[in-house]
Order: structure tokens, then sequence, then C-alpha cells
């Protein structure tokens, strides 16, 4: 989001606190959302984000703790009375109504006149590249079209803030993958506020401006994708989000990315002078096809794991690799000291 500092804060938590019975879904969760933003809660499943969305939509009451909207207190207010819209996973598409029927339902219920409602169910299903599918029934779509349907229903009420829940979760990998680039295209043409949750590491690096990490139903680290990634909080962090290495040095803990680590045979120079070099041996080789994984045992018992990208075109059989000595180094200051 360009210029994201000077943008207004349009949802903003402050030490909210939800238990069901004994379980604490969430605890002490602080978090300001911007204008244009496109937010996520990451974490593991039953780290407290749904609870979190269900508390912003006003669907739970927090135990504890404020909501507000556009600087309003809205803590207990209805769902209703919030300029929120919510796209969860299962799209609910009503079934005997035509893409353009469901698209309009809202605003129909809302009483926006007839011609206003054809314009805007007109500009949500090209927002969603669906412009010529207003007259199928949803049986007659793929799983990824019935989930622009979600969207464009959601966006045509033109809510201040849209939450999303998992949306992508039921599409396979492929058609994932290219939603995760709609998805970004039509927030950022639409501007609304997004707030996103996902248990998808990539999929929360990939789209946003910034995330917030969930751990036991606490916010463990708040930060843009390059933040989390290269300079993680904490260890639950580093290895939630990616691949880390961690190394022991002097009663100190350094995350160390795999990509980062190269690997050569023994006695072949590297590439670059000033890097941090040791010995060991391959454990394991595995080929990826766009890279090769490695992991390897230093003396001290470290186990490293390293990718290296295969820019040449190989058949070689990495199981001969494993058990070969080789050489692992990496650029000192690629370490990032864990607190
Ligand atoms: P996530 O969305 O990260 O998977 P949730 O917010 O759904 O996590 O759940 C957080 C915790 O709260 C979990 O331990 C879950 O079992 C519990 N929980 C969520 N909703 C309910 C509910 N309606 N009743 C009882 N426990 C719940």
């Amino acid at each position: 989001m360009p210029d994201g500092d000077v943008e207004p804060v349009i949802v903003r938590l402050e030490g909210v606190r939800k238990a069901y019975k004994e379980t604490v879904a969430v605890e002490h969760v602080d978090l300001e959302v911007r204008r244009g933003e496109f937010y996520t809660l990451l974490g593991p499943s039953g780290s407290g984000k749904t609870t979190t969305l269900r508390l912003i939509a006003g669907f739970e009451k927090p135990d504890r703790g404020v909501i507000e909207l556009s600087g309003a207190d809205v803590t207990g207010k209805p769902p209703y009375e919030r300029d929120i819209n919510t796209v969860f996973q299962d799209y609910a598409l009503f079934p005997h109504m035509t893409v353009a029927e469901n698209i309009a339902y809202g605003l129909h219920a809302k009483g926006v006149p007839k011609h206003e409602c054809t314009v805007r169910v007109e500009e949500a299903l090209r927002m969603v590249r669906l412009e010529n599918f207003g007259e199928r029934q949803p049986a007659q779509l793929s799983g990824g079209q019935r989930q622009r349907v979600g969207l464009a229903r959601a966006i045509v009420n033109r809510p201040k803030v849209l939450l999303l829940d998992e949306p992508l979760g039921a599409l396979d990998l492929k058609l994932r993958q290219e939603m995760q680039s709609e998805l970004k295209r039509i927030q950022e043409e639409v501007k609304i506020t997004f707030l996103y949750v996902t248990h998808d590491q990539e999929e929360a690096l990939t789209m946003s401006d910034r995330i917030a990490i969930f751990n036991q139903g606490r916010i463990v680290q708040i930060g843009s994708p390059t933040e989390v990634y290269e300079e993680p909080a904490d260890e639950f962090v580093a290895g939630f989000v990616g691949t880390s290495n961690i190394l022991k040095r002097d009663g100190r803990r350094f995350v160390l990315r795999p990509e980062k680590v190269r690997v050569a045979p023994l006695g072949q120079l590297f590439d670059e002078a000033g890097l941090h070099t040791e010995e060991g041996i391959v454990i394991e080789a595995v080929y990826v096809g766009t890279f090769t994984r490695y992991a390897v045992g230093l003396a001290d018992g470290t186990r490293i794991v390293a990718i290296r990208q295969n820019f040449d075109r190989t058949t070689a059989c990495f199981r001969e690799e494993q058990g070969s000595r080789v050489q692992v180094a990496w650029r000192p200051d690629n370490l990032f000291e864990l607190r």
C-alpha cells in the first residue's frame, strides 16, 4: 500500500479477550488495520484467527477489550450496524437464482433502486472477470468461478471492510495460486480494506501488506511479509513462516533461511568472498524440480537445510550424493539473532 503510514485506522482492537467456557480462544489482542490495507491473520489451526474475525464482524462479543471501526466503539453493536461484509470458504450461493440475482440479493434487501442495482452488479461481475456469466446458475460454474461470485456478492455492497475467512481453502493448489493474484488485483482495484484469515504462510506472504501472526490465541508478531520472514520475532514465527535453520552459537540463537545457504563439493571455491564456511555430510538430497533440498550434518551435530536452485538441466541421481562430504557456506550478515 503506498503512503501506508498516513491512512487512517479503520479497524482497531485493544486488549481483546474471548473464552468459550474454559477455552481461551484469544487474549490480549491488539491490532490496527489502516484504510486500504490487505491485512492477514496468519497462524496454525486453533490459534484464534476466526474468533478474531467473528469478534470484528460482531458475531461474537469479547469478554474484555474494545473493538473500534473508523474510530467509533462498536464493541456492543450487532453485525448489521457494522459496515462490514464477510466472505466464507463455503460461498453458500442460492442455487435457484442466477449469478446476477445472487449478487443483487443484498442490494435489493437494502432497497437500492433497480437501475442502480443493475449497474453495480455489472461492475462487480467485471471486477471478478465474470462479465458474461450473469445469467448462469451456480451449478454451471467451476469452484473458482463460484468463489468469484461469492466475492462479487460482498464487494457489490461496497463495505468499508471485507472479512475473508480462508476463502481459497477449498480450491486446488493451481487455482488457489491463480486466485491469490486475482484477489490482490481486485483488492487494489476496489480499494476496500481486506482482513484475511489463512493458515497458509505462502498465501499470506504473497498477498498481504501486513501480517499478524497468531500462536495460541495471542499475536506474536505484526509486520510486512519481508519483516516476518527475514526478522521473525521468535522461534515459533521462524518455524511457521517458511523453513528455518536455528543455529546455536555461544548461547545465542540465530535464524538462517535455507535459500541463503550455499552447498558445494569439498575443495570447490565459492563465487563470493567473506562467506562463513563449514564442512559437513549430506544426510538427504531431495530433487524438487525447480530446486534441490539438502540436509547437511555439521561436525557439531547441527543439521542444516539448504536449497539450491537448479540453474541447469540435470539427470543426476541425488541419492548418490547422500553420505558425501560437502561444504556449506553463508554470508554472516544473513544470520538473524532471535531474542
Ligand atoms: P483458528 O481460526 O485459528 O483455527 P479459532 O478462532 O477457530 O482458531 O479457535 C480458537 C480456539 O477457540 C480453539 O481452541 C477452538 O477450539 C476454540 N473455539 C472456537 N470457537 C469455539 C466455540 N464456538 N465453542 C467452543 N470453542 C471454540
